[in-house]
């Protein structure tokens, strides 16, 4: 399986200096196997090569992470450590018991933005309207009597809802984010905040959303690649070896997201902080969430009524 195998901090500067050297093989191994790099290899060469493969267009991210428990005062620390913008979707009575507490979440918003998830990690697709706004509202209003503060943005539990739901909630927030992927393009399509890549070291998304996904979203070209990468197991997050071919805009939008308690399972802190490296080398620009999405005006708001 293809796998983001990427080695304890080295000086930045080693490892640009030691990039050259190798930087053609791994290329070789690149064009086949995706974003692989084995267990003697580091972020450099794969930062070169991506800096190198989209000179002249512009990177822009955000991050997004649910939901709000305890492992994310870790991931949000990591997150502070190297400049990542961060959402951090709650579930304040999140019914594992594994919910931050209070005061960690006061501590975790001077860093990151917060988002509700409904008060007890809910999904609404098997619910009334009713119960839908209920779930939605209780969370909101949990987290800004915690905060004391606004809670705008919300994320689908499980990335669930019904068509009906959704209509019932929209209006009660700025803005509601989804599980979907490989959205490259705008950051908000049919009503949703949709995004690029899932962060997840534990297990993977079921090959076939992916090619639905690829088919669906991007040219034929990449759509055929990433759904041969998919089919041989790479996870969402190893597709960012192939950002280049993936849009042909002069601007890529790229919003990740995950969970902490995916990557605390897996020990891949040092994992994820390689790929947090690997964003700043290639020279992506970050962005708060709510200015990504649109809600806080330029730059990208007029991409939230572009269509699919
Ligand atoms: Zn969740």
């Amino acid at each position: 399986m293809p796998s983001l195998r990427l080695l304890a901090a080295n000086p930045r500067g080693a490892r640009l200096s030691n990039a050259a050297g190798s930087a053609a093989s791994q290329g070789d191994q690149g064009a086949g196997r995706g974003f692989d790099i084995g267990p003697t290899m580091n972020v450099g060469p794969w930062a070169e090569r991506l800096a190198g493969a989209l000179a002249g267009r512009r990177v822009v991210y955000t991050t997004s992470w649910d939901d709000g428990l305890h492992t994310d005062l870790q991931l949000v620390e990591l997150g502070r450590r190297h400049g990542m913008p961060m959402m951090l979707f709650a579930s304040p009575l999140h019914g594992s018991g594994r919910a931050m507490h209070s005061r960690d979440l006061l501590e975790v918003a001077q860093h990151a933005e917060i988002g509700s998830h409904t008060l007890r990690h809910t999904p609404i697709d098997h619910c009334s309207a009713l119960e839908a706004r209920d779930h939605v509202l209780s969370g909101r209003r949990h987290l800004e009597q915690v905060l004391g503060a606004a809670v705008p943005h919300f994320c689908l539990v499980g990335g669930r809802y019904t068509r009906a739901n959704l209509a019932a909630v929209k209006g009660l927030v700025d803005s509601v984010r989804s599980t979907d992927l490989l959205n490259f393009g705008a950051p908000v399509r049919d009503g949703l905040v949709q995004p690029s890549l899932q962060i997840r070291f534990k297990g993977r998304t079921h090959p076939a959303k992916v090619v639905w996904a690829a088919l669906s979203r991007l040219a034929l070209a990449p759509a055929l690649r990433v759904a041969g990468l998919a089919l041989r197991g790479a996870r969402q997050h190893d597709l960012m070896a192939e950002l280049p071919r993936l849009s042909a805009a002069p601007e890529i939008r790229v919003h990740l997201w995950g969970h902490s308690a995916d990557v605390a399972a897996c020990n891949a802190w040092q994992e994820l902080a390689r790929l947090f490296e690997l964003l700043n080398l290639i020279g992506a620009k970050p962005m708060r969430y709510s200015t990504f999405v649109g809600t806080d005006g330029p730059p990208l708001a007029a991409a939230r009524v572009k269509p699919k």
